[in-house]
């Protein structure tokens, strides 16, 4: 019998977080849906199982480490190995602020979800994935509003919005520091772009759907071994750092 390709969402109850859990259950992934809240966890479930995909709900705060370690302990546990971790759980807590006008506190609690918890999904989850047959996948879904180099071009018509955009900087450094520490092993890790898209984030404001959103990182979870490792990709092709 053929091992199930095993990839875990986090932040998978809605949003992009939810179309990429599809996208990649109507590939034959078994999805493990990661959501902080189990009633919305388990309604997303259902409506995934309902489509024919083959989907388990997985409680999980990336900003509380006793829900990963238990997470983490029950994938070990039931399967002994993981295929494809998406780091997709982000909040966005800026609003108007200007880079003066913002509170330490919300600095803070951003970087606790969008940067601190990917580095503590990781460290939990890497000797899971390196169990993988293929040498396991990371995909980080960063943002354009962390490219440095479309900050700072004189040009740049983006909201000012340091919290966000300074922890998605952050989260490529995390990117390059792990691919470069695993680039001679199977093991690859990238960062994700997904575009504007209309989700909660931005009250359903932007420009782009969640299905192509979706596009790049499950291009990124699932690339084979000559694909690439430590890059920032939009579904057009590469993001500049
Ligand atoms: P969304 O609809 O607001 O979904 C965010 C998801 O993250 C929700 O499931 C939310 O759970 C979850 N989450 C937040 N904090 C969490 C925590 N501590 N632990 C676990 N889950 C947590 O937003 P989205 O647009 O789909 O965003 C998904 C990712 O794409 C984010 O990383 C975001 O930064 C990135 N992104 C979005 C856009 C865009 O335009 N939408 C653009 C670039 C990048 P609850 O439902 O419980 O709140």
């Amino acid at each position: 019998m053929n091992k199930s390709k095993i990839v875990l969402i986090t932040g998978a109850n809605k949003g992009i977080g939810l179309e990429t859990a599809r996208q990649l259950g109507k590939k034959g992934y078994l999805v493990l849906l990661g959501a902080r809240d189990e009633e919305k966890g388990r309604e997303a479930v259902s409506v995934l199982i309902n489509e024919g995909i083959d989907t388990r709900f997985l409680l999980l705060d990336v900003t509380r480490h006793g829900t990963i370690n238990h997470a983490r302990e029950l994938i070990e546990k039931e399967y002994g190995y993981l295929d494809v971790l998406i780091n997709n759980a982000g909040i966005y807590l800026d609003n108007e602020s200007t880079p003066s006008q913002l509170e330490l506190s919300v600095l803070k609690e951003t970087f606790e979800t969008n940067f601190f918890g990917v580095f503590a999904m990781i460290k939990a989850m890497l000797p899971l994935l390196i169990k993988s047959d293929e040498g396991g996948r990371i995909v980080n879904v960063s943002s354009g509003q962390g490219s440095l180099t479309r900050n700072s071009s004189p040009n740049s018509t983006s909201r000012l919005q340091l919290a966000y955009n300074s922890s998605k900087s952050a989260l490529n450094a995390l990117t390059i520091q792990f691919a470069r520490e695993f680039k001679n092993t199977p093991f690859k890790i990238n960062s994700a772009a997904p575009g504007f898209t209309a989700t909660d984030m931005n009250k359903g404001m932007g420009t782009r759907t969640v299905q192509q959103a979706s596009v790049v990182i499950v291009r990124l979870a699932t690339l084979d071994e000559n694909g690439p490792t430590g890059g920032f990709f939009e579904d057009t092709g590469e993001v500049p750092w």
